[in-house]
């Protein structure tokens, strides 16, 4: 019954497969106002304590505004080396002394745009403004280029969803490249793609604030640099665009349990996990089943340690690939045929045929299908690239909500105990964009507000990218809508000074 179920499920997929080839003539834009209207596949987080756990909400320094009393040629401009883009060195570009007030802030009136963050989202917005000839300034606290990918993911990293969508404007991911490029390979691309569109960040420099000023309709954006020659050194960036992009991934979520403090094993953030040589043997504890925490799961299992992972109540687990094809394309192509209950129910049921029962193994399936739920929570699906096989297995055992830890490991919901030698929080991350940006167009948990339209555009000159929960499939549209924006107004300004 299964296999005939499985072969009417493969036919109908084929039928759409080679309607879908028909359509080839659609573009990569199609594709992706498709994917943006659905909306898939992102990394978030399970567990989502209230923002004061996680933030330490108290003002950032005030730092004095120092006024525009120089015209500075603007990083852009600046000759000086930029550093070899390696996070942790301390060759770092800085700050620069344009002109001092009396009370040791850098006034640094720049050209164009100020960019906050060198991630992916940033060097995508600083290449689409470039070639459209806009000048920018990309501040950057870490000292290099896509610190996320470079120093806070695992080394089995690789992309979760299909290399054409995770590509940046402009220049596509190598051809060479697998279906799903590692860690390493999507990093050489970043050099790559800064190299190509001289993208130079200001490294080392941490945005404390940025607010509109009415008067000078500017945006004022105070930071603090590190130099190794110079030590700390407070700045004021003016422009008159600025664009968030610091991430949907700024700051991690750790939840706070009873017991935390007196626990004698080893606890860390999935953010500094790097492989499983250091568990071999030691039973871990993994809390939060997003991709992260299952990837991670998966990885102390080939290392021979003894995992757990807690499944707080219910998730939805997708094979990376249905039936030969990426699931995620699948998926798109589907929901862009039919209604996407139906869609979700194929997905579902082609899911069942692949993994079986997951609820056997304690994953219980969210009521509402997965593409629905994202479009609603912003929940992401599960790619399974291998844990349920080790869960399956027996390798990786399945556990539920942990209420307590004590000193030796966990108790959990349903009242058992267990020992743990090591507890890894894969609880996810925020953003920290309401520590710094002043006034009200992100929300206190750090997602844009109703006055970001569509996510990316905001009043006065304020922009967004990589904050609608759609991956760098977002990335790429924020990035191409805000460069025209930008651009139309910067052309006008050029026109009305010529005249
Ligand atoms: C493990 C993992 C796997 C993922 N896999 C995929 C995938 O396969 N496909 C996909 O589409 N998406 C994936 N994602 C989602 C991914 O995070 C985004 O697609 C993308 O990398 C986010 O880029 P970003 O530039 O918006 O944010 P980030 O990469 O977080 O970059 C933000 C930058 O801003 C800097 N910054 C932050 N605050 C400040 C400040 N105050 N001042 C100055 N600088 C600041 C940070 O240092 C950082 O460099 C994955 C995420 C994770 C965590």
């Amino acid at each position: 019954m299964a296999a005939r179920l499985g072969f009417c499920l493969g036919s109908l997929l084929s039928f759409l497969d080679i309607g879908w080839k028909l359509c080839s003539g659609l573009t990569r834009a199609v594709l992706t106002n498709l994917c943006n209207a659905v909306g898939i596949f992102s990394d978030r987080c399970l567990m989502s304590p209230t923002l004061t756990d996680v933030y330490d909400i108290s003002a950032s320094s005030e730092v004095n505004n120092s006024g525009q009393t120089s015209q500075s040629k603007g990083p852009e401009n600046d000759s000086s080396d930029a550093p070899k883009s390696i996070c942790g060195s301390k060759s770092s570009q800085f700050v620069d002394k344009t002109s001092g007030s009396k009370h040791g802030t850098m006034s640094r009136p720049v050209e164009g745009a100020i960019i906050v963050g060198a991630g992916t989202s940033g060097l995508a917005a600083a290449a689409c403004l470039r070639e459209r000839g806009v000048p920018i300034t990309l501040l950057e606290k870490s000292g290099c280029i896509g610190s996320l990918w470079k120093e806070r993911t695992y080394d089995r990293l690789h992309l979760h969803t299909p290399k054409e969508f995770c590509q940046l404007p402009l220049m596509p991911l190598p051809a060479s490249y697998p279906t799903y490029p590692n860690k390493k390979q999507f990093l050489d691309y970043l050099q790559e793609y800064v190299k190509r569109f001289d993208i130079k960040p200001i490294y080392n420099t941490n945005v404390d604030r940025a607010q509109y000023d009415e008067n000078s309709k500017v945006w004022r954006v105070q930071t603090q640099g590190f130099s190794s020659s110079n030590g700390i050194e407070k700045a004021e960036y003016t422009a008159r665009w600025l664009i968030v992009a610091s991430g949907e991934n700024a700051e991690i979520v750790m939840p706070k349990l009873q017991g935390m403090k007196t626990y004698s094993g080893s606890i860390l953030h999935s953010r500094n996990y790097k492989n499983g040589s250091e568990y071999v043997d030691k039973k871990v504890l993994v809390v939060g089943c997003g991709n992260s925490g299952m990837e991670i799961a998966l990885d102390l299992a080939n290392f021979t340690a003894k995992p757990s992972i807690v499944v707080r109540d219910s998730v939805h687990v997708l094979p990376r690939e249905i039936f030969g094809a990426s699931t995620f394309v699948v998926a798109m192509r589907l929901s862009k045929a039919l209604p996407l209950w139906l869609t979700d129910w194929l997905l579902v049921f082609g899911t069942w045929l692949t993994l079986g029962n997951l609820a056997r193994y304690g994953l219980k399936r969210p009521i509402e299908g997965p593409l629905q739920l994202k479009q609603k929570t912003g929940k992401t699906p599960v790619l399974d690239v291998g844990t349920i096989n080790q869960i399956k297995n027996g390798n990786i055992k399945v556990v539920p909500k942990v209420v307590a830890l004590t000193t030796s490991g966990v108790r959990f919901e349903n009242g058992e105990f267990e020992s743990y030698d090591a507890i890894i929080f894969a609880t996810g991350y925020r953003s920290n964009v309401p520590m710094w940006l002043k006034g009200n167009f992100f929300g206190e948990d750090g997602s844009p507000s109703a006055s970001m339209r569509d996510g990316w555009k905001g009043e006065r000159g304020l922009y967004a990218i990589g904050f609608t929960k759609k991956g760098l499939v977002g990335t790429f549209t924020d990035a191409t809508n805000i460069a025209k924006d930008i651009g139309r107004a910067y052309d006008h300004d050029m026109l009305q000074t010529a005249i």
